[in-house]
C-alpha cells in the first residue's frame, strides 16, 4: 500500500462501509514530534530516562521522537493486548511481551500511539511502577477524551482528537495501515 490512503484501499480490505479523511497531515505530525523532542530533551537535560515503546502502534512515533532528543537515552519495549480486529476497546488489558529492561531508580518515559479510554495507561503505569522507578511519564501521539482519570499520568501530547477511530502512522485496522504518513479518521458512510 502507498503511503497515502485513497477509496480503493478501503475497499481491498473491505471496509468500503467507510470512509475517510485526512486528520493530521505528515507535515504537522513531523513539526509537532519535534516540538515533544525538544520539550523532553529540556525536561531531562542531565539524565538518561529509559523510552519505553508500547507495541505495535507507537513504534513510527516512537522512531521519530528518538531522532528529536538531544539527551542520552536508552530504549525498551512491551507488547499489551488493544484492539483485536475491532474498533471498539474490549475494555480489558493484558500483557503480551514485558520489557527487558532494569528499571529500578530509572526515569521511565513510556511512549503510547493513543489514549483512549485510558485503561492501558492505568495498566501500564501500574505494572511498570512495581519494579519502582524513580519516576514514569507517558507521552501518547494522540489523545481522545479519557473515560477514567489519568490527567497527572499523561505528560506529554502530541494531539488531542475527538472520539472517532483513526488509522495512519502505526495504528492499524485489522493490521493494515500502519504505514500511511498521515493520520486518517475512518467514518461509517451516512445511509442515504
Ligand atoms: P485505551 O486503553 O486507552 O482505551 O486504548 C489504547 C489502545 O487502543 C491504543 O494503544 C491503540 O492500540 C488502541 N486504539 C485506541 N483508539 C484507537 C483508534 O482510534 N485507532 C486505532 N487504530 N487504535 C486505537
Amino acid at each position: 500500500m502507498a503511503t497515502k490512503l485513497n477509496q480503493l484501499d478501503l475497499e481491498k480490505y473491505n471496509l468500503d462501509k467507510y470512509t475517510f479523511e485526512e486528520l493530521i497531515s505528515e507535515k504537522e505530525l513531523n513539526d509537532r514530534v519535534k516540538k515533544l523532542g525538544q520539550q523532553i530533551s529540556k525536561d531531562y537535560k542531565g539524565k538518561i530516562p529509559v523510552i519505553i515503546g508500547v507495541l505495535n502502534g507507537s513504534f513510527l512515533f516512537m522512531a521519530d521522537l528518538v531522532r528529536n532528543l538531544n539527551i542520552d537515552f536508552e530504549v525498551d519495549f512491551l507488547k499489551i493486548s488493544s484492539y483485536g480486529n475491532d474498533t471498539k476497546s474490549s475494555g480489558t488489558v493484558g500483557l503480551i511481551k514485558d520489557i527487558s529492561a532494569d528499571i529500578k531508580d530509572r526515569d521511565i518515559i513510556v511512549v503510547e500511539d493513543i489514549v483512549d479510554t485510558g485503561l492501558s495507561v492505568e495498566f501500564l503505569y501500574n505494572r511498570l511502577n512495581k519494579e519502582k522507578p524513580s519516576s514514569i511519564r507517558f507521552v501518547t501521539c494522540l489523545k481522545k477524551p479519557s473515560k477514567i482519570n489519568i490527567d497527572g499520568l499523561v505528560n506529554y501530547i502530541g494531539f488531542n482528537i475527538s472520539d472517532s477511530f483513526v488509522i495512519g502512522y502505526g495504528l492499524d485496522y485489522a493490521q493494515k495501515f500502519r504505514g500511511l504518513s498521515s493520520i486518517y479518521n475512518l467514518n461509517p458512510k451516512k445511509e442515504n
